[in-house]
């Protein structure tokens, strides 16, 4: 099992945080489809659509979904968090389940000071 980041460590994360990365670690992503080009795999033939999906809040996330042409079934997806320098939380561990409530609170008294 892993143990959850320190608490102190998240205030200090969400302290320094981007408004955006505030919001999606709260309230999670909001993934949006950017673009879409047909690829065919290295040694394959076959054609595969390659979505791209950007997350609508501007934290600057990426996805990239690589789809069956025919089924529509998703066959590999990735996450891209180049575009969101700041975001992973480095040395603190996952933010997940209650180091969450930590961030939200950081989202709702910034709200009071500042736009989101
Ligand atoms: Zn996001």
């Amino acid at each position: 099992m892993v143990e959850p980041p320190d608490p102190q460590d998240v205030q200090e994360y969400a302290r320094n945080a981007k408004p955006a990365f505030l919001t999606c670690r709260s309230y999670g992503h909001a993934p949006l489809p950017s673009s879409v080009i047909i690829v065919t795999l290295e040694g394959s033939r076959k054609q595969y659509y390659e979505q791209t999906l950007r997350c609508r809040n501007r934290c600057g996330v990426t996805w990239m979904l690589l789809i069956d042409m025919g089924t529509g079934e998703v066959l590999e997806r990735r996450i891209n968090y180049s575009g969101a320098k700041g975001y992973l939380a480095k040395g603190i561990g996952r933010i997940q389940g209650t180091a969450r409530n930590v961030v939200r609170l950081e989202a709702i008294d910034r709200n009071f000071t500042e736009e989101l």
